[in-house]
């Protein structure tokens, strides 16, 4: 801290010290190769790729491109597995997923690092709530592992078979611990593929899936870039899609598994209002607000883009939220005292800038607070637009970054169809003392996960998933194992 004289405390300039946690502990290959049947494999390509640290874009280590011949080994490799695997008790299934849950927990700090490393994201994220969910997920479907008849009474539920699972870059531990752990529950073997900038923490969870002494063949986990994905969506062995990441990229899998025996789940974008009635408490909004787009840099499907606030109270919320921002740390994602951490890479900030000026250019008005962002590396400052109505392309399509859309409203019946009026259906947040009109707007608001004064809250037991253009199925609680059984 400086320090102030007390004549001067009420005007002084309060600092943090640097704290950042250190990476003594973690161990990170030069060059990590392919986790197939059990065992590190090489690429048959022999190709590497790089992954970069984003807060200051240098190397962290080599990793394998697989390629289609890698694919098909892979999904040989979960094919010869099943058998065993799905005739296996329950209980004995569960034995194997509460060890990796537990090996999770272990090197929980390892990994929070890790992530933070690779992804960009602000420790005190990766450290709170990405690792020790994805642990509790590992946890939570291991109870469900030899109590299928009870989630399906009188139905006989079957695994379906070998499922390829493609997962984006934004919570990478997280998506791949909602992605296996069902799949592992039900009985069903595995190929999954983390995003080519984030593979480091789900290579990780591959050295601890092979310290657990699950069968070989159960998980496979391949890196590589979106020609690795199609490979696993195309490849004609493989019995179930699930899918992370871009509608886009959701659209050409639907296209390319229909008419096929594939079953497909599809978690795609969002574009999430955040509503603000007169009568919330608005302070406790306001840290709403901010959780709800400026978690994960913005890197988040669900995030409250859209920020409604009821017309009475609208100067007073965007005074306060404008005061907030000025106090949010942007910077070093492994400084405990960070915020908002490093843009995941140099495309995403190329897409999140083009959108700033698309946004200035069709006339929005921009705040953004006076922080000092770091010389290397990919950042982007918290970001407000206001003056902006329902036809700006910026409220309309997702940015996925810490862009802030404001417009605001009079009447229920007003928020309801602007709040609606977007081709995705993800989440939205209502802030309000009146339970009856959180109701009332949960009956009439098209989104999969609909929050109440609070946003961004994630559980294992809770479902997770979309309407319309953000996809279909659900992921976590009883829900989740549906789209991993037939009913024989
Ligand atoms: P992409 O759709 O580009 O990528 C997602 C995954 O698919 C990555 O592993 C990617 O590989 C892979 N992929 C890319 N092209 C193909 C293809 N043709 N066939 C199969 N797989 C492919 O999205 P982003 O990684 O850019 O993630 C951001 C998007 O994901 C945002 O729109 C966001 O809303 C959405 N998302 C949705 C979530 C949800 O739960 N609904 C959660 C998180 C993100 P690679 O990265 O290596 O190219």
């Amino acid at each position: 801290m400086h320090k102030v004289k007390n004549k001067d405390i009420f005007k002084a300039s309060w600092t943090y010290d640097k704290a950042p946690e250190s990476t003594d502990h973690i161990q990170i290959k030069k060059q990590y190769d392919l986790f197939i049947d059990g065992k590190f494999t090489k690429p048959i390509s022999a190709k590497y790729f790089d992954t970069i640290n984003p807060s200051d874009n240098k190397k962290i280590a080599g990793v394998a491109e697989a390629s289609d011949k890698d694919v098909d080994k892979a999904v040989s490799a979960a094919r010869k597995a099943f058998k065993g695997w799905s005739t296996l008790t329950g209980k004995e299934r569960g034995k194997y997923i509460f060890r990796i849950a537990r090996l999770i927990q272990e090197r929980a700090r390892e990994f929070a690092v890790i992530e933070s490393l690779d992804g960009g994201k602000p420790i005190r994220e990766s450290r709170d709530i990405d690792i020790p969910l994805a642990a509790n997920h590992f946890f939570y479907y291991a109870g469900w592992a030899d109590k299928l008849t009870y989630a399906f009474p009188n139905r006989n539920a079957k695994p379906l078979g070998v499922v390829g699972q493609i997962i984006p870059w934004n919570f990478p531990l997280l998506m791949a611990a909602w992605k296996i752990a069902p799949a592992l529950a039900t009985g069903n073997t595995i190929v999954l593929k983390p995003a080519e900038t984030t593979p480091l923490t789900a290579l990780k969870l591959a050295e601890i899936i092979q310290e657990s002494g699950i069968p070989k063949g159960v998980v496979n986990i391949i890196t590589g870039a979106g020609e690795t994905g199609a490979a696993i969506v195309n490849h004609p062995d493989i019995d179930k899609i699930a899918f992370t990441g871009s509608t886009g990229v959701g659209k050409y899998i639907l296209k390319v598994t229909a008419g096929t025996h594939k079953k497909l789940t599809l978690e795609l974008g969002g574009k999430g209002a955040n509503i603000i009635f007169d009568d919330a408490a608005i302070d406790q909004a306001v840290e709403g607000i901010v959780n709800a787009i400026f978690f994960n840099q913005g890197h988040v499907c669900c995030a409250g883009s859209r920020l409604f606030v009821q017309e009475s109270v609208a100067d007073l919320v965007i005074r306060k939220l404008k005061d907030r921002m000025e106090t949010l740390i942007v910077g070093e994602p492994l400084d405990k005292n960070t915020d908002i951490g490093a843009i995941n890479s140099k495309k995403q900030l190329q897409t999140i800038d083009n959108y700033i000026k698309i946004g200035l250019n069709e006339g929005g008005e921009i705040y953004q607070p006076k922080c000092k962002l770091p010389k290397q590396g990919n950042w982007c400052a918290p970001t407000l637009f206001l003056n902006v109505s329902q036809s700006h392309r910026i409220v309309q399509e997702e940015i996925f970054g810490p862009v802030l859309t404001v417009q605001t409203f009079r009447t229920i019946e007003e928020v309801i169809e602007k709040a609606n009026n977007t081709p995705y259906g993800l989440s939205a947040g209502v802030w309000t003392e009146k339970g009856s009109k959180i109701f009332h707007l949960t009956q009439k608001l098209n989104a999969g996960v609909i929050w109440a004064n609070t946003f961004n809250k994630f559980d294992p037991t809770s479902p997770f998933g979309g309407y319309k253009e953000s996809g279909f199925g659900r992921e976590g609680g009883l829900h989740g194992l549906k789209p991993y059984v037939k009913f024989e």
